[in-house]
């Protein structure tokens, strides 16, 4: 049996991994002609995204250790804190990316970069890709790890739903030479008069940040691209002006801003997989960015993917069309991949876009300001969030087996 991965990012290299493991031979295909860092400066990679690194083989990430997280106000109130898993690591981008696709070089596994997939041929025994540069490839599974943008999604079902926009906007950067309250590994998160802003220390003294300014409109991602870095510093030291002055030391101590990306999610896209395709990662289930949990549900997924795979027989050298009974060839193995990870994305998606709303509360601020103090002041359970982290993709492959 061989494997056809479309997208080079977190999903496709975690999938390529835990194919090449199953037995299946695999190859991925990225529409860049380089390795791809993804949008962002950095992001937080929850202990359950960590435990699929370790599993896979990947090389222990750089970064900040965060443990833990703390939500206030804009006028320097603060509201609760809660953990968000020992092991929880904040990473730059290009460490995530760079880590994994390591990875994949050192299994052997080819990466074919500048293939951009614009059509596909399916039946339950194989699929074609077809690329804009006119080259083909055919495997016995494609899986579509094409991203929040996916080219795969809407091949196989042209009613696919558009990504829905949040109304809210992220930058984001480092800092250095600055002192903030917290200390290091506990993210700040704060909900400001005029934005949400967030902060995180490191040993070492330096800062990360990221922004959500609001923007009713969707903005266009040319006129985005268009306005500098300083334009941004310019325009959040306005937004931050009226709250605690740690946002603005923070900002003022910034290298480059980088640009400005608009937050989507997915509430849900009704079409995972058809003959031998299937969507992974932002493809299949994009959560919004404020539910730190986009990066790891799509390791989890490609780990699922594999395991599910193996334990049907994907390695066994003489594909998996063959065999017979219920768990018999590959839409069988994809129809339990959606069974086993659809209730758990979809739960996370609602619990992102819940997190989104308070981002950009417009004239009711006041409103949510004192909501969210008189939630705060009840005494509450520090384990809301547990279910989100103490999951192990592995583990639930293997209950879903007993
Ligand atoms: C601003 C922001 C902040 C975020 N913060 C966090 C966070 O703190 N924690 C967290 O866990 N998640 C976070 N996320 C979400 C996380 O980045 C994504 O969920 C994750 O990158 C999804 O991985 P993926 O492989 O599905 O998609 P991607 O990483 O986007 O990879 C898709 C790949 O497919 C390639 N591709 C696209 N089209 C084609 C085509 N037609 N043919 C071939 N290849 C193609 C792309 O070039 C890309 O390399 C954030 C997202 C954003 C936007």
């Amino acid at each position: 049996m061989n494997a056809i991965i479309i997208g080079g990012g977190v999903a496709g290299a975690a999938a390529a991994l835990a194919l090449h493991r199953a037995g299946v031979e695999t190859a991925v295909y990225e529409a860049r002609p380089t390795p791809s860092d993804g949008v962002g400066a950095w992001l937080t990679l929850a202990v359950n995204g960590v435990a699929v690194l370790r599993e896979l083989g990947v090389r222990p990430l750089a970064g900040i250790p965060t443990p833990g997280m703390q939500l206030g106000l804009g006028d320097g109130t603060a509201l609760t804190e809660f953990p968000m898993g020992e092991g929880t690591m904040s990473v730059r981008r290009t460490e995530l990316y760079g880590a994994l696709l390591d990875a994949v070089r050192e299994a052997g596994i080819p990466i074919h970069y500048g293939r951009r997939i614009v059509g596909l041929d399916t039946t339950d025994s194989s699929a074609t890709a077809h690329f804009a540069d006119g080259a083909t490839a055919t495997g016995s599974l494609l899986v579509g790890a094409d991203g929040i943008g996916s080219t795969v999604r809407s091949l196989l079902d042209p009613r696919a739903p558009k990504a829905r926009y949040l109304g809210l906007l992220n930058t984001g950067g480092f800092a250095s030479g600055i002192e903030v309250p917290t200390p290091p590994g506990l993210m700040h998160m704060m909900f400001g008069r005029d934005t949400f802003f967030s902060w995180l220390a490191s040993d070492d003294g330096d800062v990360w940040w990221f922004a959500n300014p609001a923007r009713r409109r969707e903005p266009d991602r040319a006129e985005l691209a268009g306005i500098s870095g300083e334009a941004w510093r310019s325009t959040l030291l306005d937004l931050v002006r009226r709250d605690d002055p740690v946002a603005t030391r923070v900002l003022e101590a910034s290298d480059d801003l980088l640009p400005a990306w608009p937050m989507y999610d997915f509430p849900r896209v009704p079409v995972w997989h058809r003959g031998a395709a299937v969507l992974i990662g932002d493809a299949a289930h994009a959560a919004s960015p404020s539910s730190g949990q986009g990066a790891s549900m799509a390791l989890e997924d490609g780990l699922a993917l594999g395991l599910l795979l193996a334990e049907a027989g994907a390695g066994g050298g003489t594909g998996m069309t063959g065999t017979t009974g219920p768990r018999a060839g590959i839409p069988a193995a994809l129809a339990r991949y959606e069974a086993l990870r659809r209730p758990r994305v979809e739960r996370v998606i609602a619990q992102g876009k819940a997190s989104s709303s308070g981002k950009a509360p417009g004239a009711f601020r006041p409103v949510r300001d004192a909501m969210l103090r008189a939630y705060f002041s009840k005494p509450r359970a520090t384990t809301d969030t547990a279910w989100l982290w103490e999951y192990r993709v592995a583990d639930a492959v293997a209950g879903a087996r007993a």
